[in-house]
């Protein structure tokens, strides 16, 4: 169900709707747009005949309920699209964004060396894995806390915020004292446990969705941690497992409008895991801002070749340069675009 306030409805209304629905068991969710404030709320379903009666409250416009399963996630929910804040940096907003790094922090001397080069290209986020979900237990699985700890070093060089993975329940708080943004990846996407987890973190989380995964599943996933308290998630195609096997997976870029058309929640595109070959990162990442999205998270390495982990999708600096050229290119001609809403 939604509430959605009057436009002039006072803050002292707003309060007294909130404290109703508490007061029968229900958990509100507000959120002040432009225009008004809609009151999303959620709990069970059995007791939605009660929530009904909110409509005569003072400064209740009307009540609505959501038919789509996932209710905080969907545009209904909200007033205009999330804007999620990292310092200064806004992701959803009308600037594209990037966030660009190595798959893995390997040492100190090559994530820094990463960290100047996302900078120098313009990115507005540094990427790098601490914690690696990796197919095969021989694997390398990343250096944990010693990385993270790296990661910080990194920030505080270079002034980025930085986005890392965190696979464990048992480590989302330590995760959180080092990262700006945490990443769920693809394998963890119905990790219920962990999305709960993160969804009582005070960090925005990124959400990649599962090779697995349908859109209507990611949204639900992305329910969970909105569910849980954590309004800030960021929605991340990464491609889908079909029968192709030219690329490491299907990059479904049709997932951008669809999820844009869904959601008010950003989203952005990781063409480095789809591609899985450097040389289609670039134009994959041309399609991604065509179609809408926020942004980007892209693998970059110093020196590809040599790295632990995906170095094959991973761009060297000199490529990396040349496609954030053609982002800013492209961003332009977006902010141009002829907007035809119905
Ligand atoms: C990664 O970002 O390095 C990663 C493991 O991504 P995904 O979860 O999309 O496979
Ligand atoms: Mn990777």
């Amino acid at each position: 169900m939604v509430i959605i306030m009057k436009k002039n409805a006072t803050e002292k209304q707003v309060d007294h709707v909130i404290g109703w629905i508490e007061s029968v068991g229900y958990r509100a969710h507000p959120s002040q747009g432009v225009e008004r404030t809609i009151i999303g709320i959620v709990g069970d379903d059995r007791g939605k005949a009660q929530l009904k009666a909110t409509e005569h409250l003072p400064g209740v416009e009307k009540v609505m309920a959501i038919l789509k399963p996932y209710k905080l996630a969907s545009r209904e929910s909200r007033d205009g699209d999330t804007i999620i804040r990292v310092g200064d940096l806004e992701i959803g907003g009308p600037e594209f964004i990037v966030m660009a790094g190595p798959c893995s922090i390997e040492s100190e001397a090559q994530l820094l060396e990463s960290a100047y080069i996302a900078r120098k290209g313009g990115a507005q986020v540094l990427r790098g894995g601490a914690y690696k979900p990796r197919t095969s237990p021989y694997s390398f699985q990343g250096m944990e806390e010693e990385g993270l700890k790296i990661l910080k070093k990194a920030r505080e060089k270079t002034g980025l915020p930085v986005v890392t993975e965190v696979m464990n329940t048992t480590d989302v708080d330590t995760v959180e004292q080092y990262a700006d943004i945490l990443q769920i990846g693809a394998r963890n996407v119905q990790n219920f446990a962990l999305l709960k987890k993160v969804g009582q973190a005070r960090k925005p989380v990124l959400l990649k969705r599962g090779m697995m995964c349908t859109i209507e599943e990611l949204l639900m996933a992305a329910e969970y941690i909105l569910a849980a308290g954590n309004d800030n998630v960021i929605l991340c195609e990464r491609g889908i497992r079909t029968f192709e096997t030219a690329t490491r997976n299907t990059l479904d870029i049709s997932a951008v409008p669809v999820l844009k058309e869904l959601t008010h929640l950003p989203v952005i595109v990781d063409p480095s895991h789809a591609a899985g070959h450097w040389q289609y990162v670039k134009p994959l990442a041309r399609t991604a801002i065509v179609a809408g999205a926020d942004g980007l998270i892209v693998e970059v390495h110093p020196e590809p070749a040599k790295a632990i982990s995906d170095g094959a999708q991973s761009l060297k600096p000199e490529k990396f340069y040349e496609l954030m050229e053609e982002m800013r290119i492209l961003s332009e001609v977006m902010k141009n675009r002829i907007e035809v809403r119905q």
